[in-house]
């Protein structure tokens, strides 16, 4: 047994599981204790090329100095006070507003499902209306408003799909779930419930599906069928979000949503998330004196995060993390479309800027039942031939990859060999 193992081991007597949430059991068992820039080590002294990258948070790279030298700095004054704000939340919600094009108000709080599930209840209450569409595939956070038809199989596959049990029949109930990509599943939804739906709410990019881009029009028909019918646009850009560029996906694609969710790469794996979105809806929460939406949380704003969050805002300010992102991703998608034909195995390439995904079927990838048909046996012999070789991508079924400031083109080149000598090892098996 490696020391992974071992404390692996000694969790599960204390932690159910041996780990603090769902997704971080892995096979093989791993357990890290350092991260600098790309790499990582493990408890064993093991070196990984990381492009797990905390499922996204991770954008700067792991402990970036920028970073921990400025929260370092901070909480030596202040970390959390309770009362009134402090200029450094001032300075983060500025910027946002500045850089996120559909944002003019913003509040924070400590992860992406507390933005979802205050974002949503938002909606609910500027609408007077309670239902809610999601998109097959999405996944939105780990609350009862959206914890339905994630990564759903086959035949949950437009079912009521439920991921858990104990939620709330009433909350499954009132979430209506369609068809990433399709529009016509979407407005034969709203012709159906339009007067009783508060919002959709989209993963502008469906990167956990993973790698499933918006056909050209679909963001935009969901604008225009919100503004058909009173429902708010939410676009849920906690991945997307500062990772695809400063302001969001929106300032890619075009269309601005409502309201939206950030989180993640917004503060370099710190816990910070924000909902923004336009004054009139966003002054409706009760930290104003006439709000009537409850928006609570003793954590909203603690300086470790908030300035976390202004350490990352800046150091994406002049493009150059962007730019040098979205070349790797390029050269890393193209390899590994190169690597795939080299071996002989059918793949598509998903991803968008810094993410990437690898999977094994004939295209296209563009709706969830493309998804179902990857080789997930090959898929996931695959990311642990890549793990020995010293390369995380996490080894589960369909987990996207992501690239950040980091990594360098010899890592990308390298990780490309250890990629084809996996894949062959893999197909092997
Ligand atoms: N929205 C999206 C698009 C996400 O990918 C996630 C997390 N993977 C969430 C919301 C929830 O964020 P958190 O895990 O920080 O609660």
């Amino acid at each position: 047994m490696n020391a992974s193992e071992a404390l692996l081991e000694a969790a599960a007597r204390v932690i159910p599981g041996g780990v603090n949430t769902c997704r971080r059991r892995s096979e093989p068992r791993l357990c890290f204790r350092r991260g600098s820039g790309a790499y990582l080590e493990d408890l064993d002294g093991r070196s990984f090329i990381d492009y797990h990258a905390a499922y996204g948070a991770i954008l700067l790279g792991h402990s970036h100095p920028a970073v921990t030298a400025r929260v370092a700095s901070a909480i030596e004054q202040t970390v959390l006070f309770g009362v009134g704000v402090t200029e450094s939340e001032v300075a983060l919600a500025e910027k946002i507003v500045e850089h996120v094009p559909s944002v003019e108000q913003v509040v924070v709080c400590n992860s992406g499902s507390e933005a979802t599930y205050h974002a949503i209840r938002l909606a609910r209450g500027v609408t007077g209306r309670e239902k809610l569409i999601k998109f097959q595939g999405c996944y939105d956070g780990f609350h009862d408003y959206v914890l339905r038809n994630v990564l759903s199989r086959p035949e949950g596959v437009g079912a009521r799909d439920p991921h858990s049990a104990g939620m709330l029949e009433a909350a499954v109930d009132a979430t209506l779930v369609c068809r990433y990509n399709d529009l016509e599943d979407v407005r034969a939804t709203l012709e159906r419930h339009g007067e009783e739906v508060a919002a959709i709410i989209v993963e502008p990019v469906a990167h956990n599906s993973p790698g499933l881009l918006p056909r050209p029009g679909f963001l935009e028909g969901l604008r225009e069928l919100c503004d058909a019918t009173g429902a708010l646009l939410i676009f849920d850009e906690v991945i997307t979000g500062f990772r695809h560029h400063i302001g969001g996906y929106q300032a890619v694609c075009g269309v601005l949503p409502d309201l939206t969710t950030m989180g993640k790469a917004i503060a370099n794996g710190f816990p910070l998330a924000a909902i923004g979105g336009r004054r009139e809806y966003l002054e409706r929460l009760n930290t104003t004196a006439d709000g009537d939406v409850h928006f609570g949380g003793t954590y909203n704003g603690n300086a470790a995060a908030v300035e976390a969050g202004l350490a990352t805002i800046a150091q994406l300010e002049d493009g150059t993390v962007h730019e040098h992102i979205f070349a790797l991703g390029e050269r890393m998608r193209s390899g590994l479309a190169e690597v795939a034909d080299r071996v002989g195995v059918p793949a598509v390439v998903g991803g968008f800027g810094s993410l990437f995904v690898l999977c094994f079927m004939d295209g296209p990838l563009e709706t969830y039942e493309d998804v179902l048909r990857n080789d997930d046996a090959l898929f996931g012999r695959y990311r642990r031939e890549l793990v020995a070789r010293g390369v995380f991508e996490m080894p589960e079924s369909l987990g996207r990859s992501h690239i950040g400031a980091s990594h360098t083109t010899e890592d990308i080149d390298r990780s490309l060999e250890a990629a084809e000598d996996a894949l062959r090892a893999a197909v092997d098996a």
